[in-house]
This record gives structure tokens, sequence and C-alpha cells, in this order.
């Protein structure tokens, strides 16, 4: 910027300035001000006023000159060897010592013209509040600062701040401009995509969610941005990169807004051209870098439009369905009615509404009724719903598991309707679980096997048996020989096919 030449260019001068500076506060900061040094150095310099009490007439003329000599060395020679203390003023800047002056009568006007360079140099006004303060001292003539540096040595220690405008949005400064007007109109363009697009007449209350306000403050310049910056960041945010896309056929702003991991309001908000429906077509380009929420853009529009009335559900309960069951006795029906109503959107997005007048429904919602069951789960359907119902034989080996399967036997199932358990000949089939024995005999590929019906609905099948030990309608315990294996029907070894089913779909036995 324009005043890093400055201060380039006035680097060689501000080292004197500081050697001076660290001079004089080094003297101070030795015990002693430089008022209380040229006080002891005075009392050394006394000295050649006692002699001068000596009755000359007493003396001779030699004598005389000889004292006059002597006074002479005495007088000078302190003065010109070593120190020249002069009456000066040790300055302060806000407090600070700057450094000792011997001239301060021009400080203000000097100060004053410092501020006005600066203030022509940034063309803004800069805050001039600085306080200059001065002590009276006495200080060796070579710890003064030389009045060709004063302009300097002001420079380097006034801390200049411009008069800049903050938008400040929820009493937070965001971004300071040069102008009120500059804070304005970014302000302004924030707002104009939702002023100037089509249906906007009908807005009212267009305007920050947030409480933005332009204040005015003093801020140090290199903190003042130009007014297109600061439109960027209070859009975007700072230091962020701005991804595009362009929209290729197929796409929907839903999509997009996934593929980028944004949400589909942030989106809209990086767009605020798009409107309400979202339209977007082929080569359209989106901005689809996830904006700074520094402001929200919030207006009401009247509308007039049909509205669902949500339906209600009602719940029912039945003892005839167990406690995890439910049915739906009646699907539920949204109903319409016209309303008037005052919306509120947000970006762009509809947020809330107040409805300020309901016709009559020109549809009644019909309710959802729910049917629940209260009965409570038997043992057996638990164990058969997760997969945990005991196995009919043990010492076996799984030769085949439930669902799909390729045989290589001709005529068998493509889908496994149960596992199959190897065991040896006549090995004893024991009931799974208690229940009531509802088919003992020969059942095609089956070959001889025993159904057992337990509560719930679950049922179990033992197939492939060599000997049958119980009778249609009998009922078992659970554990109980049912049954010898075999390989009888479909089978191609000694084995029992063991198959569970719950309302007549069957389930794996070990899921
Ligand atoms: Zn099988």
């Amino acid at each position: 910027m324009k005043n890093k030449e400055d201060k380039t260019s006035s680097n060689s001068n501000s080292q004197n300035i500081e050697s001076i500076n660290k001079n004089i506060r080094k003297e101070n900061q030795g015990g002693k001000s430089a008022a209380e040094k040229a006080e002891d150095k005075k009392r050394k310099a006394n000295l050649p006023e006692a002699f001068a009490k000596l009755d000359i007439k007493r003396m001779g003329i030699t004598a005389a000159i000889v004292l006059l000599i002597f006074l002479v060395v005495a007088i000078i020679l302190p003065a010109a060897g070593k120190a020249q203390y002069v009456d000066a003023y040790e300055v302060y800047i806000n407090d600070t010592s700057i450094g000792a002056m011997s001239d301060v009568s021009g400080l203000e006007t000097l100060v004053d013209y410092i501020y006005s360079e600066y203030e022509e140099h940034y063309n803004m006004e800069v805050s001039r509040d600085v306080k200059i303060s001065y002590t009276g001292i006495r200080i060796e003539e070579e710890y003064l600062c030389p009045s060709s540096y004063y302009e300097e040595i002001l420079k380097s220690n006034i801390d200049v701040n411009v008069i800049a405008w903050v938008i400040y949005v929820n009493n937070c400064p965001a971004i300071a401009l040069e102008r009120r007007e500059d804070a304005q109109w970014v302000l302004e363009q924030l707002l104009s995509p939702y002023k100037d697009e089509e249906g906007a007449e009908n807005r009212t209350d267009l305007g920050f969610l947030e409480n933005v306000e332009i204040k005015s403050e003093a801020i140090s310049y290199d903190k003042v941005v130009d007014k297109e910056t600061a439109l960027r960041i209070m859009q975007y945010g700072d230091d962020i990169e701005i991804q595009r896309h362009k929209v290729v056929s197929g796409e929907s702003l839903y999509n997009i807004a996934n593929s980028y991991g944004i949400k589909l309001a942030d989106l809209r908000k990086a767009n605020p051209w798009l409107n309400e429906a979202g339209k977007i077509y082929k080569g359209d380009v989106l901005i689809v870098t996830k904006i700074n929420n520094i402001v929200n853009i919030k207006y009401s529009e009247y509308v007039e439009r049909q509205e669902e009335i949500p339906y209600e559900t009602v719940v029912i309960e039945d003892d005839s369905l167990y406690e995890t069951q439910t049915k739906v006795r009646q699907e539920g029906v949204t109903g319409l009615r016209n309303i008037k109503a005052n919306v509120v959107y947000i970006n762009g997005m509809e947020s809330s509404y107040e409805i300020l007048m309901a016709d009559e429904p020109s549809r009644q919602p019909v309710e959802r009724i729910l049917v629940k069951g209260t009965k409570s789960v038997p043992a057996v359907l638990k164990l058969a719903s997760s997969g945990d119902m005991p196995l009919p034989v043990s010492g076996y080996r799984i030769t085949s598991g439930f669902g799909s399967r390729d045989t290589g036997i001709e005529g068998a199932s493509t889908f496994h309707n149960g596992i199959d358990l190897a065991v040896p000949y006549g090995t004893p089939i024991y009931a799974s679980e208690a229940g009531k024995v509802t088919f003992a005999g020969s059942s095609g590929g089956y070959g001889l096997l025993v159904k057992i019906s337990h509560e719930g609905g679950v049922e179990t099948r033992y197939g492939h048996c060599s000997t049958l030990l119980v009778k249609s309608g009998q009922y078992v315990e659970k554990g109980e020989v049912i049954a010898l294996v075999g390989s009888t029907g479909t089978s191609s070894g000694n084995h029992v096919h063991f198959e569970v089913r719950i309302n007549g779909t069957p389930v794996d036995p070990q899921r």
C-alpha cells in the first residue's frame, strides 16, 4: 500500500532517533534523573565562587594574576572538558518519555502537521487522540534531541489510527472500510439479490437477520479494506478459495450439495440468484464453497396458498397380536385448506410462516388407525425369530446351510429351507421345543418327516428319517426322541434336514 514507501524511506533516520531515545532512557534509568545529575555537577562547579571571596588587595599583583589564571582554569576547564549542562524538557507522549528537547513550543503544531500528513496520505480522517506533556530538566547537551529530528521522533512515537467505518454484526466488528458510503454499499450488495429478483416487490421487512450497524471507529489503517474485498469477506469469509461447479445434465441442487459435503441451504445461500424452485440447467455455474455465516438475509412475503392439514394417528390395542406387532387398520389422509399467511424467508428459503387467515378445509383429514398388539411374545417365537432354536441332534456336521445353494442333486430345491445335519444312521432326533406333532409320515423329497407345531406360529420339521417314533396329534416335550436318522426322500447320505418356520415362512435356524 501507499504508506509502505513512507516507512522504508524514514528507516535510516529512525535509527538515529532510536539511539538518542535509548541514551535518554538510559540516563533516566540510571537511578538519578537528568535533573539530579545536573545538580551534582553544579555543586562541583561552585568551587570557583569560594576563591572569589578572597581579599585580592592583600595579595600581590602576581598572586592576583595567578589567582585569575586559576579561576579561569577552574571555571572553563570543567565545562569545556567533559559536559555542558543546559535547560531542556523531557517530552512524554501518552506518559511515555520520548526524549529531551530544548524547545517544545512548536510540538503541538508539529503533531497536528504529522496528523495532517497522514490524513492526506491515507485520504482518511485520523484519530488525534494523543497526550503530549513535558517536564523541565537539566541535561548534558549531547543527549538533547536535535531539533531536525523532532518530526521523526514524534512520528515514530505517535500511533496513527484512521477513523474507519466498521460494520458490526451482533455487536462484533466484522469489517472496516474507508467511508460510510462504502460500508452502506457492501450491505446493499448483500441485500440486492433479494431486492431485485422477480417477485421481490411483494416482499417486506427485507433486511438482515442479525443486528447490523455501521459505526465509526479509530482503527489501524492496515485493517481497512476496500469495498469489493469487504463484500467478498462478508459473503464468503476470509482467506478461502471459492470453488465453482458447472452443472451437467441429470444433476439436482440436492445431489450437488451432497457431493461437495455442504448443506442445501448453504448452496442456496452461496447462489442467491437461484429462485425458490431451485431450477438449474446444464451449464449453469454454481458456487459450491460453503459461505461464511457473517450475515443472513431475511424477508417476509404475503402468500395465499393451499396448505395440507396433517392427520392424527389413533392407536388401538389388540390382544390377538404380539406386543412386537403393529398393523395399520386405516391409512391417514392429509386434509387441505386455503390459507393467507405471512411467510418468513431466510437466504431465500422458507423458514417459518404465520397464518393470517384460514378457510374451512376443502378436504378434511382422515385419521390413521394403528393396531398395536399386547400379547407377550412366547419364548419359542423369540428363539425362532433370533435364529436360536435348539438343534435336534448332537455330534453333527453341517453339510448344507440355510438359503440359496447348488445341490447338484436333481429335484432338490435351489433354495434350502433348512439346514442339513450329518450324523450316523439311527442317531436319535430330539424335539427342538415342546409342541404338538401335526404330521408324521412320508412326504415327497422330505422322505419320512415329522412336523411339530409350537406356540406363536412356530413350526419345526425333521426330514429324511429312517424311523418315526411319534404320531400326528401327539404332544411332545422339548428333548423328547421323535425319530431316528436315515436317508429317505431326496437325500445323498444319512442326515436330518431341520427346518424352522414362522407363520409358514422358513427362517434360518442358526442365524
Ligand atoms: Zn435339507
